[in-house]
């Protein structure tokens, strides 16, 4: 427990940064970049904005806005401190941060590392790494479950399932793994994997 305190403590995205991000919007997009790769091709710097803005849906040119860094784990288990694109919208002038969806918001596990935890592959380096953090992804999971099958309901394209036990055979059958599936959570339904965040919410009139 010490040491997941530690992993937590030092890796997850303290308070005062979380409420910082809470006035910021984040896209997850479909990354071409392994973690390392990210960070070799400095991917950041390549990413290039949507031509609409995410949060007013006017057709705008984003401009660059800083930038963050924060940790992702990759699925050998090394630590990777990524520097995160952000924009910002001339009109509504809220910003926008590009997240690569090997990575989960704020957490330091990606999607692929709890799908390996939950499928029971616990000699892989990344699960074997952070055991203790799968675990408490997973008790998280399942306390969100009944608020993330009320918001997606049938909308994956299959019946939701009537209790949190059935949770993950439907997210496994709904989509190709939960990295492609929390994407689509975000992007369809603006609900995290293991979370409702404000910063997947487009600001209200
Ligand atoms: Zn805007």
């Amino acid at each position: 427990m010490k040491e997941l305190r530690w992993v937590r403590s030092n890796f997850e995205l303290p308070v005062w940064a979380r409420v910082r991000e809470t006035l910021a919007m984040q896209r997850i997009y479909r990354s071409p970049w392994t973690a390392e790769e990210y960070e070799k091709q400095e991917a950041d710097k390549q990413i290039i904005p949507e031509s609409t803005c995410a949060n007013c849906h006017q057709a705008v040119k984003l401009h660059r806005h800083h930038r963050y860094q924060r940790w992702v784990a990759d699925l050998l288990g090394k630590l990777f401190y990524l520097w995160i694109a952000r924009f910002l919208c001339p009109l509504c002038w809220r910003t926008v941060s590009y997240l690569p969806d090997f990575a989960l918001t704020y957490r330091v596990l990606g999607p692929e590392t709890l799908q390996r935890y939950l499928e029971g592959k616990l000699e892989q380096p990344d699960v074997r790494t952070f055991l203790d953090l799968c675990a408490s992804y997973e008790r998280r999971l399942q306390r969100f479950a009944p608020e993330l099958i009320q918001t997606v309901g049938a909308g994956l394209g299959i019946p939701p399932p009537r209790s949190v036990r059935g949770l993950w055979p439907w997210l496994k059958k709904a989509g190709k793994g939960l990295r492609p599936l929390t994407r689509r959570l975000v992007t369809d339904f603006k609900i995290g994997l293991l979370k409702r965040y404000r910063c997947h919410q487009p600001a209200g009139p």
